[in-house]
């Protein structure tokens, strides 16, 4: 999963980073609007948390942008956003909410409570009710990063966890090696050009050789259950 902090507390940024990486997200901070605006203009992120006292402006302007933004390429305006509202400024939480926020969370937050609330909103949006996942004799569960295939828990690394899911959630849909990047890595990170292939090569070590299939110089993708 791919996550946008906009945030200009760096105490809190650095927070995040380290908690969210663990799951294996992908974890970019913006310090103001400005900055923000220009990442969402050029990187599909699949969730964004967003601090509403911002340097240069109020987050809920950079809210209303979004969500007013056209339906054609970046940003994406159904992007799912989770606000960061003081503990008792009730009326900034409505103003978010209104503005177009799909949760909030008062500081100081759990940052286990605010990867809750990252996986639901990533549910909905993705029209999932279940929080673990079935694909045939497959279940992956992102709260627990665990993955059993035929009842056997498979040992995956949290990379290998997120390259397995995004392919279960396109399936049967084919991801470029691109698009699977863009999920893994953020832009301060450099990516070794067969790091994709690694996690893959990997994960069809651990779950079987059909598990994940390659159309070559296209991507890779799942096949659906009844193939
Ligand atoms: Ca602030």
């Amino acid at each position: 999963m791919r996550v946008l902090v906009v945030e200009d507390e760096p105490g809190i940024v650095s927070g995040l980073q380290t908690n969210l990486r663990r799951f294996g997200w992908a974890v970019d901070a913006a310090a103001d609007i400005k900055t923000a605006w220009a990442a969402l203009r050029s990187e599909p992120f699949d969730v964004m948390l967003l601090d509403l006292g911002l340097p240069d402006g109020d987050g809920t302007e950079l809210l209303r942008r979004l969500r007013s933004a056209s339906r054609q390429g970046l940003p994406d305006p159904g992007l799912p956003v989770l606000i960061m509202t003081a503990r008792d400024d009730v009326a900034s939480r409505i103003g978010g909410l209104d503005a177009g926020a799909d949760d909030y969370v008062s500081k100081p937050f759990d940052a286990g409570e605010v990867a809750a609330r990252m996986r639901a909103m990533r549910r909905r949006s993705v029209g999932r009710a279940d929080a673990v996942l079935s694909h045939g004799d497959l279940r992956l569960d992102p709260a627990a990063l665990t993955v059993c295939l035929a009842g056997q828990p498979v040992d995956l690394s949290s990379r290998e966890f997120a390259v397995l899911l995004a392919l279960v959630e396109a399936s049967p849909r084919v991801l470029s090696r691109s698009q699977l990047e863009t999920k893994l890595y953020n832009w301060d990170r450099a990516v070794d050009s067969n790091a994709i292939e690694v996690h893959i090569h990997r994960i069809r070590r651990k779950l079987g050789e059909q598990v994940i299939r390659t159309i070559r110089g296209v991507g890779y993708f799942v096949p659906s259950v009844s193939e």
